[in-house]
């Protein structure tokens, strides 16, 4: 009871940041936004959108109000001595570019080599979510969830493949539909051992493959 009470007021005291505008400044500045598309935010079928986008707001960017790290702290130490590759595949982000707010949606792969602990596979993706529910550059969040990782499980090694498709590029701008951008980053024995990252490469390549994306 005390702990629920307790993390309730970290996040209502995080979501309080020094700066942060209130609500109604933050749906006024929606109405602004609707004048300057050419809209009158007064017509009726607008009145509730500067209310429904703040909210959305909050869905998008709850990001900011947790810590990565939180995740990662409860690990699993019984291993039984494994050593190999912990890998999972096709974990779905939705993110927003930090140049025009537009979505970033697409699939991020991870894999480390373990040293003595474990985590659930859940937790990385709530890791992913983390991130992915702020202002991000692809490039950004690929290294980011890899440091996470690597600061957090101390593992012999991390890779991070992130595929991603960016809406500033499909419905605007150049307008290539078709084009999906690739980050990655790789730590430890999947930057220093070639067959190690290889494997990896490998893992995903094939499933790619399976789905009929290509390799
Ligand atoms: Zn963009």
């Amino acid at each position: 009871m005390r702990k629920i009470a307790k993390s309730n007021d970290r996040s209502k005291a995080s979501r309080k940041a020094p700066g942060r505008p209130s609500r109604g400044n933050a749906e006024q500045a929606v109405r602004t936004l609707l004048r300057w598309a050419g809209d009158d935010p007064e017509r009726e079928g607008l009145l509730g959108t500067p209310g429904r986008v703040v909210r959305a707001y909050e869905e998008w960017f709850a990001g900011y109000f947790e810590d990565p790290r939180d995740y990662l702290k409860r690990t699993f130490e019984e291993v039984a001595g494994y050593d190999e590759i912990v890998l999972l595949r096709d974990i779905r982000f939705e993110s927003h570019c930090e140049h025009h707010i537009a979505p970033i949606i697409g699939r991020v792969h991870i894999a480390y080599m373990p040293r003595n602990r474990v985590v659930g596979i859940s937790k990385l993706a709530r890791l992913v979510d983390v991130y992915a529910k702020r202002l991000q550059v692809q490039e950004k969040m690929t290294a980011e969830i890899a440091a996470c990782i690597d600061s957090v499980l101390k593992p012999y090694g991390v890779a991070v493949v992130v595929e991603g498709a960016h809406e500033c590029m499909t419905t605007r701008g150049i307008h290539k539909s078709d084009v999906s951008m690739v980050t990655s980053r790789m730590l430890g024995v999947f930057r220093d051992n070639p067959e190690t990252r290889q494997e990896f490469l490998s893992a995903i390549n094939l499933r790619s493959a399976a789905m009929g994306i290509g390799t």
